[in-house]
């Protein structure tokens, strides 16, 4: 029979008891980082979580894009207008549309804007790690006419049943998806990202997630909007 010394079982439960202190400790921490990894804020702290979204643009041949809206915070330095992504105005009849991440077809719906009766082409894409890239395609922009709404509206749907692609299909970056039909100059693809996904809606600047060569190549375009809406302004950048 073992006979245990009564000052050693104190001594092993002592042991065991901040043992089990220490666990909870770590329970906590534990609790208390991932509190820190939902609550993210800036860019870099995402940048550093996406590392892997990259993101292309979203017409396949640039020179089909005459010029470029970009993003806009609320309270951009330069007072331009709202805008929570990119808008890529063609200056062809049509262009190729296609995607500029991997990731899976969400949804793929005609949508009348309630506002002001315009319709459009809604695509959303989930990217495997959470982030959705919307597009919306618009054969038109500004206030219109009843007879033009109707007919956005049967560009909107025949944009629609061009698709090449159904939803919940898995899409790879550069794959064809369709085309945007244009109805006048400011036919366009508005592109966001959106993070994290059924969180509080945070808009990000898809540049952000281009790369230097892509940013590069569409400065001209950019101050090519500008000089249309804000002549006043020398420079704008992409992300504002
Ligand atoms: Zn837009």
């Amino acid at each position: 029979m073992l006979v245990v010394n009564p000052l050693y079982s104190r001594l092993v439960l002592k042991h065991i008891f901040w043992l089990f202190m220490l666990l909870i400790g770590m329970f906590f921490t534990g609790c208390e980082s991932n509190k820190h990894h939902g609550n993210i804020k800036s860019i870099d702290e995402i940048k550093t979580v996406e590392s892997r979204l990259v993101i292309l643009h979203p017409i396949k041949n640039l020179e089909h894009v005459w010029g470029i809206q970009p993003f806009s915070t609320r309270d951009n330095k330069h007072g331009i207008m709202f805008h929570n992504g990119l808008d890529y105005f063609i200056n062809t009849s049509e262009a190729v549309v296609v995607s500029s991440v991997d990731g899976t077809l969400l949804e793929a719906r005609v949508f009348t804007r309630p506002e002001d009766g315009a319709s459009q082409l809604n695509l959303i894409i989930e990217t495997p790690s959470g982030p959705l890239v919307s597009y919306s395609l618009e054969p038109s922009a500004g206030l219109a006419s009843i007879d033009k709404k109707k007919l956005q509206l049967e560009i909107a749907n025949e944009m629609k049943s061009r698709l090449r692609v159904k939803s919940g299909a898995s899409l790879v970056k550069g794959q064809e998806l369709g085309v945007l039909i244009a109805q006048d100059d400011w036919a366009h693809v508005h592109m966001s990202v959106k993070w994290p996904v059924n969180r509080s809606e945070v808009w990000l600047c898809p540049a952000e997630f281009m790369a230097h060569q892509l940013v590069s190549g569409i400065q001209t375009r950019i101050q090519r909007w500008k000089d249309i809406n804000y002549q006043s302004l020398s420079n704008i950048e992409i992300c504002n």
